[in-house]
């Protein structure tokens, strides 16, 4: 079967080959969906090159989603190479390191604003840019973590800027839809990337995880790409706003069997 024939996704947020980002890509082209890259600045480059060039995706565009103006050009090229757009992929966020442990409210003004410019605003900044390029049917998709619902200690201002990022899928999937574009999350349980290492106490959290989720697997790229297949085909066709779990039953236990 191949869900995504026929359509074109353009995916924010490949680093290397452990980004979620990339396990969504992997999935997408394995569905047969026409892909476009887009990475952070030109230190990546030389890391989302070769995975592009590894599934014959030749649309690679550096875009710093904090300026408008990379933001524009992005968009301007999209619409020069593919005319039309049904996919857009957001999984980007970033914090400052220093702001990812000890107590949340020792955070700064500029630390919290850049927490939300970059993990929030960018969503939506994406949406208004490509939304005259959007073809009906397509679907909007960001990526969410449990600690936006209830403390994860030391993720902090993350937590709080995922809780802002699922208000605006929400925002975004009400205006969205009488184009016909769905706008959905997905809530991944932790994966070891770049991102998650920024965060202290990430390897003991992610050792204690399957001692607590119900399926007691850690989550992975491809498990993240299989659900972003389902969100962003006709298969979810009357989904939209949703937050969705993929984290092995992690987030439905109130309280461990054990506790040691
Ligand atoms: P990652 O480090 O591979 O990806 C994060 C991406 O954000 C990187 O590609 C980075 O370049 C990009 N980014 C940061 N600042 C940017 C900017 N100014 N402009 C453009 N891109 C920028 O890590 P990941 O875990 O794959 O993260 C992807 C998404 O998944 C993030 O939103 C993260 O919060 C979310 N998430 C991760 C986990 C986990 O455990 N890894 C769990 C739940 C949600």
């Amino acid at each position: 079967m191949s869900l995504l024939a026929g359509k074109t996704a353009l995916v924010f947020g490949v680093a290397n080959d452990r980004s979620i980002a990339w396990g969504i890509t992997k999935a997408f082209h394995e569905q047969g969906a026409t892909i476009g890259l887009s990475y952070a600045g030109e230190a990546l480059e030389k890391r989302v090159r070769p995975l592009a060039e590894s599934i014959g995706v030749t649309f690679v565009e550096s875009c710093d989603v904090a300026k408008d103006e990379d933001i524009q050009a992005v968009a301007a090229k999209a619409a020069a190479t593919f005319g039309q757009v049904d996919i857009l992929v957001h999984s980007i966020g970033f914090a400052k390191k220093e702001e990812l442990s000890g107590a949340y409210y020792r955070t700064s003004r500029a630390g919290f604003h850049l927490a939300m410019d970059i993990s929030v605003y960018s969503f939506t900044a994406l949406a208004q840019a490509f939304q005259p390029i959007l073809r009906p049917g397509g679907a909007l998709l960001t990526l969410t973590y449990y600690g936006s619902e209830k403390v994860a200690p030391n993720y902090n201002v993350m937590g709080v800027a995922k809780a802002a990022l699922e208000a605006s899928v929400r925002y975004l999937a009400y205006d969205f839809g009488p184009q016909n574009i769905r706008v959905n999350a997905i809530s991944a349980g932790p994966i070891r990337t770049l991102a998650a290492m920024g965060v202290t106490g990430f390897k003991d959290m992610y050792k204690h995880f399957t001692a607590v989720a119900p399926l007691q697997q850690n989550i992975t790229p491809e498990d993240i790409g299989g659900t972003a297949v389902y969100l962003c085909s006709s298969l979810s066709s009357k989904v939209t706003g949703e937050v969705i779990y993929v984290d092995s039953g992690f987030s439905i236990v109130g309280m461990p069997e054990k506790m040691e």
